[in-house]
């Protein structure tokens, strides 16, 4: 502990890629970072895994040398009702990756660069004049100068210092991810390692069947929506008759479960405050449409640990010297504000679904605005 008291310059709570990232970046500039995290690692995370070369680039991780799971996708399906559209490209637009191994990986990275690590249940925080302390479940009190919110939507900063619009909306969820065995797998699907997604009939979200090597992960998203539950047999259902599931298979399948996220729409998210920085989806970072939010975790945590060393060099730590990470997220993101023309309330419902339809089922469209634009985010896949 140091003089002051302080168990650390920063805490980070949370090692999920926004914590690891943030303190694997602080501690390779020599800052005495400590990660709190409730759970032992490896540890399961709900998620399809489907990361995009940007993300790689913001991690400096180079896909051959990463030493676990990683699938290179160079092609993907979108099914639109019965039919499904396929896009290739010439080379790989985005990576699928186990959550359990990635996650790891990085938090490992980030202890090797000095970060320590402590398996802590954080329950209460408080921004007090002198220090951010945390206390855990077993009672025991840990204070820095300031501390990074990395945990995710039950992040305990978010959830007990920010406040929350009541229109505040969260992407629904249901996933399972098993180890089946990459020839198994095959049996099952003509596109192995080619992620297939299925619009929603109303399309407000979508369902995926993703093969990554040994790994099968199916999973559906919804918007603001709790008619999942009804969702998500009828997903099943297709699966079954498209022969992607098959009773032995559905056996094995580990048990589907939920977790919600917000996305980062018209509804504000706050994102710091005195002493503290949230990253991630504990800033409700994850993009629209899409609900990816592994890329805006990494590239929010290097942006937190930016504006976290120049506050620690300053020795300033309130709201008002932390003002320059949101406006970073407002760069990158956008401004967080209702469109001053929004053409979804003035054509009707049964027409957008025709628009969206006919975008997906065109070739250039699904490549540069679809996939391009939404999935991929990335506007040079549109024309690779
Ligand atoms: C079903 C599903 C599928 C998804 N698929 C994709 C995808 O394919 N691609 C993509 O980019 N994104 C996807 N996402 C979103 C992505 O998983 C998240 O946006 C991403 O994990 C956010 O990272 P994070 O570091 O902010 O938080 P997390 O990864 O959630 O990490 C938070 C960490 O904080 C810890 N923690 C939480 N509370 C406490 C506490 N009180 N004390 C101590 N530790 C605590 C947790 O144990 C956890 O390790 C998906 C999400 C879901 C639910």
């Amino acid at each position: 502990m140091s003089e002051k008291g302080f168990d650390a310059e920063v805490l980070v709570i949370g090692g999920g890629p926004g914590g690891s990232t943030a303190a694997w970046d602080l501690a390779r500039q020599g800052v005495d970072v400590l990660v709190l995290d409730g759970a032992e690692f490896p540890r399961v995370k709900l998620c399809a895994g489907w990361i995009t070369p940007q993300i790689l680039d913001a991690l400096e991780l180079d896909p051959e040398a990463y030493p676990h799971t990683i699938s290179p996708f160079s092609s993907a399906v979108l099914w639109v009702g019965d039919t499904p559209y396929r896009t290739d490209y010439r080379r790989p637009v985005s990576y699928g990756i186990i959550r359990a191994e990635f996650d790891h990986y990085l938090l490992e990275r980030a202890r090797e660069a000095g970060a320590r690590f402590a398996n802590e249940t954080i329950r209460t925080v408080e921004a007090g004049p002198e220090a951010f302390e945390v206390t855990t479940r077993d009672g025991s009190t840990y204070r820095a100068p300031l501390a990074i919110g990395a945990g995710g939507s039950k992040d305990p900063i978010r959830r007990q210092l920010t406040t929350h619009a009541p229109e505040e909306r969260m992407v629904v969820t249901l996933e399972s991810e098993t180890r089946v065995g990459a020839e198994r797998i095959q049996a099952h699907t003509p596109y192995f390692e080619v992620p297939e997604l299925f619009l929603e009939p109303d399309f407000n979200g979508y369902a995926w069947y993703f093969t990554k090597g040994d790994f099968l992960n199916i999973g559906i998203g919804r918007l603001g929506d709790p008619r999942i539950r009804d969702a998500h047999p009828r997903f099943l259902e297709k699966l079954r008759d498209l022969g992607r599931l098959t009773p032995e298979l559905e056996a094995d399948l580990t048990k589907f479960r939920g977790h919600p996220y917000k996305i980062y729409d018209s509804v504000p998210n706050q994102a710091h405050g005195d002493r503290f920085l949230l990253v991630g989806d504990a800033a409700g970072l994850a993009r629209h449409y899409s609900g990816e939010g592994i890329r805006p975790a990494v590239e929010s945590a290097r942006d937190a640990a930016a504006v976290a060393r120049s506050a620690l060099e300053r020795g300033r730590f309130a709201a008002k010297d932390l003002e320059d990470y949101p406006q970073r997220l407002t760069e990158r993101y956008g401004p967080q504000k209702a469109p001053r023309f929004d053409p979804t309330r003035w054509i009707p419902h049964s027409w957008q679904g025709r628009i969206v339809e006919g975008i997906c089922r065109s070739d250039r469209l699904r490549r540069d605005w679809v996939f391009g634009r939404v999935f991929l985010f990335d506007p040079e896949a549109a024309v690779s």
